[in-house]
């Protein structure tokens, strides 16, 4: 007997939105359905699987460490969390660090840790400045923090201390800091809201304004960070050193878990302060562990800044191909998208489902393309070609 289980998550879910696909089985870049079709997929489960589906190396640690020990809480030591926080403060060049259970998460420590931070060593100052179509996640303060209304509007009142300016633009936080301020939160590249780079000196005019006024530069880099820009983080594409660093999807590989990391200096949590009971849990870290050391020392970030132009020059010629309906190209690494000028997003992601491409619509104007860091020239080519059938019907249709 089959099961018709898009029927029957109509039933039972609130609040989703899904494509009319059911996954049933992932190898590297490639998914299977129910019934046996295989997709490219280009969403890599919202810029998470960074290594692909199922990558041997993260299974192997998965299934040893199922093996050995699950959970433990923070109670007590466990040597993967503490193997996973010596390869990430090296790495960051940061120094001290906290694991939770995802980037929302990630960035609610952070905000604390800024808070805290505002009490002692900015006269209480508590509010934290964050950009116009950013994303930070989908709690209360994290709604908050998102510069976009559409999120927020049934769920008032917020929380207090948020406030949004728009991004790129270095005067707009002059403008809005205040003796309350506390931080600036930013992502390196806005990932949910369409892949929007600021100019590269953007993130080190921010730096700058920072260390004038003793606010806490804290950048999310739940989406950017492991490598998605080509670089292992975002912020070293742009030559600037964060207070306070978020980190989440691609981290794990695939198993959920969140992390931020603070310089000695505002590292200002002590016991009590924050908590988790699963954040951090030996399984989650090894697999994490796992995926993490792979992808550094296989130079995954650059193989993927390498992908990230082979795509970016064919999605080019898509674009010459379509002057009048594709307005712009852009992206960095493998965190790419195209924008029209008609709102053709669910058409385009509908039609390129038929052509076995997996990609997201992250805005009606905006499909977002954010394969496994590991895609190969062969996929991306593939990927190019489905992209263009598909393109060429939406805009038919
Ligand atoms: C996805 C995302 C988040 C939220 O992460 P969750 O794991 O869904 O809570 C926060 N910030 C950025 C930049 C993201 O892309």
């Amino acid at each position: 007997m089959t099961t018709d289980w898009i029927a029957l998550e109509k039933k039972l879910y609130m609040g989703s939105r899904r494509q009319p696909i059911v996954i049933v089985r992932g190898e590297g870049t490639r998914v299977w359905d129910e019934h046996g079709r295989e997709y490219l997929d280009f969403t890599a489960g919202w810029a998470v699987n960074s290594l692909g589906h199922c990558h041997p190396a993260v299974v192997k640690a998965i299934q040893e460490q199922a093996a050995t020990l699950t959970q433990t809480s923070n109670q007590f030591y466990t040597i993967p969390q503490l193997k996973l926080a010596e390869l990430l403060v090296k790495h960051t060049g940061l120094d001290r660090i906290f694991f939770g259970n995802s980037g929302a998460e990630a960035n609610e420590g952070a905000v604390k840790l800024a808070r805290k931070y505002g009490k002692q060593h900015r006269n209480g100052a508590y509010e934290v400045i964050s950009a116009n179509n950013s994303f930070h996640g989908r709690t209360l303060a994290m709604v908050a923090a998102t510069g976009n209304p559409h999120y927020q509007e049934s769920f008032v009142p917020m929380p207090e201390g948020f406030l949004q300016v728009p991004f790129n633009d270095i005067e707009a936080i002059k403008l809005a800091t205040t003796p309350k301020t506390c931080a600036v939160l930013l992502e390196p590249v806005q990932g949910e809201g369409g892949v929007n780079i600021p100019s590269q000196d953007y993130l080190r005019q921010v730096r700058q304004w920072c260390d004038q006024q003793g606010l806490l530069l804290i950048l999310d880099e739940v989406q950017t960070g492991m490598g998605r820009l080509g670089t292992l983080f975002g912020f070293q594409a742009f030559g600037v050193k964060p207070d306070v660093l978020t980190l989440a999807k691609g981290l794990g590989g695939g198993v959920p878990i969140g992390a931020f990391l603070a310089q000695e200096r505002c590292a200002v949590l002590v016991p009590g302060d924050h908590g988790t009971t699963l954040g951090g849990n030996p399984l989650i870290c090894a697999a994490a562990l796992a995926a993490s050391s792979w992808l550094i020392e296989h130079n995954v970030p650059d193989h993927a800044r390498r992908m990230g132009e082979r795509l970016m020059n064919g999605l080019k010629a898509v674009q010459r191909r379509f002057p009048k309906e594709i307005k712009d190209v852009r992206g960095m690494g493998l965190l790419q998208a195209v924008e029209t000028h008609r709102e053709l997003s669910s058409a385009i992601v509908s039609a390129s489902n038929a052509e076995a491409l997996l990609l997201n619509p992250t805005r009606p104007t905006i499909v977002r393309f954010m394969p496994p860091l590991t895609v190969t020239e062969q996929e991306v080519d593939t990927a190019l070609v489905r992209f263009e059938r598909a393109f060429a019907k939406a805009v038919a249709a």
